[in-house]
């Protein structure tokens, strides 16, 4: 059979969290807490499967939670969003994202994406006929140069994707970013996904700016976020998309052949924790921070290079000044002969990084994060 994805191999995430389990390493690769998510939303998730919660869903997700995300995004961003012709519930940011792409693109039309890259961006692209068009992010701070986005634009250009705050490198997009996006996206009638999945993992003051909450943007954006990320169940694989009205309507198309809905009593758990806790998210903001400062100042004794993370829950450290090894085999060599696991970042780029950069995830218990802490600054 001729492969669709020739290029593909298996996701990073997968190959480096098999490679720690056969070493037994620490995992701070792919990107999930060690711990759990609050126990009155389990314990609501229990209840909703005990009750009788196990039919379909309606296919644009349970309106209950269509409504606590609407609800959301107003005290959040004061962004209003219907339930009903807006919000669909979908299973994980992921499938959001590829019926997003799956919806907006045609062969041949060119999209834009940022790199370092997250990896399943392409991938859709590609298998809608679509070309990727990559653009590098500046170094060692990941900022995206607009002037450089308006060049590459062409007249066959049609999307941009955008992902703040930014996996793998914790940068942010502000105020001016948003701006810049929204001129060059109006100006050429661009559609924008913007891949807001880490939206409450922001530090030291900093806001999160949505293109929900820009004009230019809001009628033409797909903004996706994840429930795995704000509640600490990656595993759920529960997430949402926001759009214009005539944009959802060709998100649905797509998804209700993709998995028709997201899983039932997921939902009905979520939306009454969100009613229940509406503040929650509030709270993400200073559990990571505390989490970023420990293991960067762990760190300090160490040999690897850092700049705290802005955002996320990763934090890149560079090993320049300790090996000239590729990033990839240093990750495989620090799981097999040190015990701790990594991402390398060079696979989310289509040209060679100036850096060498690893990426550390910190949403790990305390234990874990000094444990890891002690192996790196021997190293
Ligand atoms: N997004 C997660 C990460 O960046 C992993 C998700 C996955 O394994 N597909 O680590």
């Amino acid at each position: 059979m001729q492969s669709k994805l020739p290029d593909c191999g298996t996701t990073i995430f997968t190959v480096m969290s098999a490679l720690a389990a056969q070493c037994n390493a620490l995992n701070l690769s792919q990107g999930f807490p060690d711990y759990d998510g609050p126990l009155a939303l389990r314990q609501a998730l229990a209840r909703a499967v005990m009750d009788g919660n196990n039919q379909y869903p309606p296919m644009a997700g349970l309106l209950p939670l269509r409504e606590q995300i609407s609800a959301k995004l107003h005290r959040y961003y004061h962004v209003n969003a219907s339930a009903d012709n807006e919000v669909t519930v979908t299973p994980g940011a992921t499938e959001a994202i590829y019926c997003a792409i799956t919806a907006c693109i045609q062969p041949g039309d060119e999209v834009i994406v940022f790199d370092p890259c997250y990896d399943s961006y392409e991938p859709g692209i590609q298998l809608a006929g679509g070309i990727t068009r990559h653009i590098p992010m500046s170094e060692p701070d990941f900022r995206i140069d607009w002037d450089q986005v308006e060049d590459a634009v062409t007249p066959r250009t049609r999307m941009i994707m955008v992902n703040s705050p930014h996996n793998p490198s914790g940068a942010i997009l502000r105020h001016e970013d948003l701006s810049a996006l929204e001129a060059l996206a109006v100006t050429h009638n661009l559609t924008i996904i913007s891949d807001e999945v880490y939206e409450h993992l922001l530090f030291d003051g900093e806001q999160h700016c949505s293109v929900l909450q820009y004009p230019g943007l809001r009628e033409r954006s797909f903004a996706v976020f994840s429930f795995g990320k704000t509640f600490h169940v990656t595993g759920w694989k529960t997430g949402y998309c926001v759009a214009a009205p005539e944009l959802t309507v060709e998100l649905r198309k797509i998804h209700q052949f993709v998995t028709f809905v997201a899983v039932n009593p997921i939902q009905q758990a979520l939306a009454e924790f969100m009613q229940a806790e509406p503040d929650y998210p509030a709270g993400l903001a200073d559990f990571y921070q505390q989490k970023r400062d420990l293991f960067c100042e762990l760190l300090a004794a160490s040999r690897f290079g850092l700049s705290p993370s802005e955002g996320t829950y990763f934090q890149l450290l560079d090993y320049a000044a300790i090996s000239t090894d590729a990033d990839t085999d240093m990750a495989s060599r620090l799981t097999r002969e040190r015990g701790i696991a990594s991402i390398p970042v060079s696979v989310f780029c289509q040209q060679p990084l100036t850096g060498s950069y690893l990426r550390f995830c910190f949403a790990k218990s305390e234990t874990v994060l000094r444990q890891a802490a002690e192996i790196l600054c021997a190293i």
